[in-house]
């Protein structure tokens, strides 16, 4: 055991603050990163207001990881001392179950065991990226392409992954029209890979406030949603609407943009229910999905494809003692358009 230095929530709702916690002695396919880059996602909102639900505290947040491996377990083949490299959401899985076998280590029957606030296989809690260092089972890791820095990839290894796994498997590309619903964390980067996919791409934000930012990012429309009058105009108009809000949204509503047998794929995770018009659903055989994260062997692709075409996150990196305004900032949609903690000042 290390013990190495973090920023953790010591309760529900409480500021984070600076402490130290353990991390296991590297084991025989293990990795240690030295982290360099921890983006805030909304999800270490949520969690570390146990938004949804029971959360073991002390939390130590942070899902999107960017470092370089500074010690290798002896039956590590994939990685080497100075590789720059990530990690996401996930630390562990059965391997063995159907979800595993497909490369779909999120939906693990057996238990997938995420990045923190969950039990590892071996019965110890896990901390996440808000910390100097981390180890890791070698399949859980992945490379980040010499084209990408750290602080702007680090947010790819979830915000990149949430966005482009529905983007693909939803068939965004030329031809195609996409709206993206909330321009945040998960939103400009779906909004880069949309684009760089080909299609043709459509910003849906509460305000024109971003709407030039949302062109630079790639997108070809920007509309906002506090006008009545968006839902007239785009009525039956996207094959694919993707919701990034991290709030109840009035799904019914957004059906209705969508053209016949459309689909809306739904990765936002609000702490509320949401209520639903089945009528929307159904006049247009209209699709209505979620999608989870992607599994290990998508991320890497997803990171060698933002490689190709330059793709980063827009970044503010933060000190971590800025951890908790950033939170608040996150909060009232003022994220430009994620904050990358820089490890080094913890
Ligand atoms: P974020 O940076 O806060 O972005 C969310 C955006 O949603 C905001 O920037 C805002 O965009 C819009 N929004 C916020 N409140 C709204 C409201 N009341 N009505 C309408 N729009 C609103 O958050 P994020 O990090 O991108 O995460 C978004 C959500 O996805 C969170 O719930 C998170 O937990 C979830 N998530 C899910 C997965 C998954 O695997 N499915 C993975 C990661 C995160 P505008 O200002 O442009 O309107
Ligand atoms: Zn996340």
């Amino acid at each position: 055991m290390t013990t190495v230095a973090a920023y953790a929530a010591p309760a529900a709702k409480a500021p984070l603050e600076r402490t130290t916690i353990e991390r296991r002695a590297v084991r025989e396919f293990d990795v240690l990163i030295d982290i360099k880059f921890a983006g805030i996602c909304h999800t270490d909102i949520h969690q570390a207001r146990e938004g949804w639900g029971k959360a073991t505290f002390p939390m130590v947040p942070g899902h999107e990881i960017a470092g370089v491996v500074a010690e290798v377990g002896p039956g590590v083949t994939t990685f080497q001392v100075g590789d720059r490299v990530g990690v996401g959401c996930l630390v562990d899985s059965c391997r063995e179950c159907d979800s595993c076998k497909a490369g779909l280590e999120q939906h693990c029957t057996g238990g997938a065991v995420e990045t923190y606030n969950a039990i590892g296989k071996d019965g110890e809690i896990t901390y996440g990226g808000y910390s100097t260092h981390v180890v890791v089972d070698e399949n859980f890791v992945v490379r980040i392409p010499d084209g990408l820095s750290l602080d702007v990839a680090a947010p790819l290894l979830c915000a990149g992954i949430t966005t482009y796994s529905p983007l693909k498997q939803w068939g965004a590309g030329p031809g195609k029209k996409i709206a993206v619903v909330g321009l945040g964390g998960l939103g400009h980067i779906g909004v880069k890979i949309a684009h760089a996919l080909g299609a043709e791409v459509t910003v849906l934000s509460q305000s024109l406030r971003k709407q030039d930012d949302g062109r630079k990012l790639g997108a070809d429309h920007y509309y906002t949603t506090s006008d009545r009058a968006t839902f007239k105009k785009l009525a039956g108009t996207f094959d694919l609407i993707i919701s990034t809000v991290s709030a109840p949204l009035n799904f019914s509503a957004y059906l209705g943009l969508l053209r016949a047998g459309g689909a809306l794929v739904n990765v936002g995770a609000p702490e509320e229910p949401v209520s639903l018009q089945l009528f929307a659903l159904i006049g247009g055989n209209k699709i209505l999905a979620g999608s989870m994260i992607g599994g290990i062997a998508e991320t890497q692709e997803m990171l060698d494809f933002c490689a190709e075409h330059g793709i980063g996150a827009e970044i503010e990196r933060i000190a971590a003692s800025e951890i908790n305004e950033a939170y608040e900032r996150v909060l009232t949609s003022d994220v430009r358009y994620r904050f990358v903690i820089d490890t080094s000042t913890i």
